[in-house]
């Protein structure tokens, strides 16, 4: 039988927590025997690191799979749990939010005042008649309110659905109308690149398209013109004249929190259910253990834009329940100037940085001697997530961030998962470059074959999760048929074989030699070259581990010998020379340099140099338009890109580009 998925790359280094930072971490190896023990046990454990109006009576209900009900009975209210018991306890001073606009204007909120300012969110949501049962779009930058706006939605039962603050009219109105929201929250602009960013204008063309929206509530950031409607009501003529004291209900642990849907790297966003007890249970767990957050002390960070799972996750609902002080930065990374993150980091004196591998490769691209000038010793842990982080940038992060005295955790999971599902351990795992390493206490993860078994240490194949987890996903909004399709069908029970359900991530994956997984970007992007399977992620992270190339993707296309053939997208470090003979000569280089590190049966049949790649709007690389070009067919579904007229420049090059030597 033939490989499921070839095992191309190796790596031999290995870094091992920092001895003070182990020895106090708060999370330490005994917690995986402990789940290993006994996994229900565990996860009820760390449901009591929250507040509970009632008790539940049973940890899970899996009699009705794949549609799991955590801590069945019990009843929280999930605000309560972010903001208020902190103030209860006498913290209401600790700042929750260390807020910095883009022009450089900030905001200090402590605890009590984002109480206030949910409260009377939660006060003006109920004037306008919205609460358990019902829907609200938000569409806003990163400004305080967005984080003020979920959490009034929490508080009083409605079901939040956010849309990233740079998608279209149509990303919009679509996502309204399968929500059925009867509000939008939104603001008149926020900042980035140095302007103001119009968000209104959007909104009124959508809602003119959604008869659903009773009333849109209207932040205002910069204050740009605004055209005016019936439904149209000022945050600050509402939510801040309104009363600050509100009792905040309990609601029932399967109630549902927000939808959300995926970035669309593979094609149409699927709008993902959560739900509150089990989602803030693992959120708030593992935001404790993998960033090991000391709330008196660290200053947290996390760079993802409100709009993805990210920021849902590790802004909103795991920092806040855990009472940290966080940063929380509107614009971008290179206004004015390319230093602003770790202007940024210096200034509030961050400790723990969670930021995504399309940033870290783009500092590289930039340059060392930018963060050189930069003290960054506050930092301690820095983590990763979105994409499998190259070797190279995993070690550039290391070196020139961390500093080589900072624990780099590399996060895997999905919108689907809800929280994070494999990362090391800072204070325990020996860590090795570009490797997730393992699933986290209470997690079952796997990499299996065709036929849903397991494959041994070395051999490569698909991501699964053996037993259901508490932050699941519970269901494709309006859509469980496409619930069980999508994650369910392909192995186990769902699949009519054997009485496991067995979820299947969409996500190539490998063991190494000592049984760390190593992920290999979707199993859909995998190229059949010559009858083996070759992760895209092992070829672009060799071309990303030559001196010349900043970032690198590459997709398999049809080929008359080989059945298909690697094409390979690459965008040069900024000083290097790609013009004529210079050019030709690195791309022979480069195809050599990859034959030589994976082996000739991973050379690229052809390197198209280019400016840039097309990435959708949360930075990830989108494979699939690269292999529409690639194949010479019409682009697919472009809705969730990030600016269409990469691919303009893109084709263009390919159509000149050279191929063959
Ligand atoms: P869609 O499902 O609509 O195509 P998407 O999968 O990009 O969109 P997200 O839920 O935001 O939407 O992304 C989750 C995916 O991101 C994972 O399935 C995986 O492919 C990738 N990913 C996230 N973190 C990591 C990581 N640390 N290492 C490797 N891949 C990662
Ligand atoms: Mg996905």
């Amino acid at each position: 039988m033939s490989e499921t998925l070839a095992n191309l790359s190796s790596e031999s280094r290995q870094f091992p927590p920092p001895e003070a930072l182990a020895a106090a971490a708060n999370v330490k190896a005994d917690a995986y025997e402990e789940a290993a023990a006994d996994r229900l046990a565990f996860w009820a454990t760390q449901a009591d690191r929250l507040d509970w109006a009632k008790k539940w009576d049973q940890t899970l209900d899996w009699s009705n799979p794949p549609f799991a009900k955590w801590f069945v009975n019990g009843e929280l209210n999930v605000a309560y749990n972010c903001v208020d018991r902190h103030v209860e306890a006498g913290r209401g001073d600790r700042v929750a939010i260390h807020w910095e606009g883009e022009p450089g204007d900030t905001r200090t909120i402590t605890y009590a005042e984002l109480l206030k300012l949910v409260s009377q969110a939660a006060n003006t949501l109920t004037d306008l008649g919205v609460g358990a049962g019902d829907r609200v779009a938000i569409y806003l930058p990163m400004i305080p309110e967005a984080a003020v706006a979920m959490l009034a939605c929490a508080r009083v039962g409605a079901t939040h659905s956010v849309v990233f603050g740079g998608f279209s009219v149509q990303a919009l109105s679509t996502r309204i109308q399968d929500a059925d929201a009867k509000l939008v929250i939104t603001a008149d602009g926020g900042y980035r690149r140095g302007k103001p960013s119009a968000l209104k204008p959007t909104v009124d063309e959508a809602v003119a398209q959604c008869p659903s929206i009773e009333n849109v509530l209207v932040v205002r950031r910069t204050g740009q013109d605004v055209a005016w409607n019936d439904k149209d009501k000022w945050w600050h003529e509402t939510v801040e004249q309104a009363g600050t004291e509100h009792k905040a209900q309990p609601f029932d642990a399967e109630h549902p929190l927000f939808i959300l849907y995926t970035s669309g790297t593979t094609g149409k966003p699927k709008g993902i259910l959560h739900t509150t007890g089990g989602y803030l249970t693992q959120v708030s767990y593992t935001h404790n253990a993998v960033f090991d957050l000391k709330p008196e002390s660290d200053v947290y960070w996390c760079t993802a834009d409100i709009g993805w799972v990210t920021g849902h996750s590790y802004i909103v609902y795991g920092p806040l329940s855990n009472g940290a002080t966080q940063v929380m930065y509107e614009g971008t990374p290179d206004t004015p100037g390319r230093d602003r993150f770790w202007q940024i980091v210096d200034k509030y004196k961050v400790s723990i940085l969670y930021t995504a591998p399309t940033l870290i490769r783009t500092m590289m691209k930039w340059g060392d001697d930018i963060p050189a000038g930069y003290d960054l010793s506050s930092l301690r842990i820095l983590g990763s997530v979105g994409e499998p982080i190259n070797p190279e940038a995993w070690m550039w992060y290391r070196e020139n961030i961390g500093r080589e005295r900072c624990p780099v955790v590399d996060t895997w999971w999905q919108t689907e998962t809800g929280g994070i599902m494999i990362s090391p351990l800072p204070g325990v795992t020996a860590t090795k470059p570009g490797s997730a390493m393992t699933p986290l206490p209470g997690i079952t993860a796997d990499v299996v074959d065709d036929q849903a078994q397991s494959v041994p240490n070395g051999g490569g194949g698909f991501l699964v999760l053996r037993d259901p987890w508490p932050s699941m996903l519970r269901t494709i909004w309006g859509d469980d048929q496409r619930f069980l399709d999508t994650y369910w069908s392909r192995f186990g029970a769902g699949a009519g074989s054997g009485d496991d359900w067995i979820y299947f991530a969409g996500d190539g994956s490998k063991k190494d030699e000592d049984g760390a997984l190593w992920l290999l970007g979707r199993v859909d992007d995998v190229m059949l070259v010559s009858g083996h399977n070759i992760s895209t992620t092992e070829v672009e992270s060799a071309l990303v581990s030559h001196p010349s190339v900043a970032e690198a993707a590459v997709v398999g296309a049809t080929d008359p010998t080989t059945g298909q053939a690697i094409v390979a997208f690459v965008i040069p470090r900024g000083n290097v020379e790609t013009e004529g003979d210079i050019g030709e000569q690195l791309n022979v280089d480069l195809r050599n340099h990859v034959a030589k590190t994976l082996g000739p049966i991973a050379k690229p049949r052809q390197i198209m140099l280019v400016p840039e790649l097309p990435k959708t709007r949360s930075g990830k690389i989108m494979r699939r338009l690269l292999k529409d070009v690639a194949e010479n067919r019409s682009l697919g579904d472009v809705t969730t890109l990030q600016d269409s007229a990469v691919m303009d420049l893109i084709s263009a090059g390919m159509q000149t580009g050279k191929s063959e030597d």
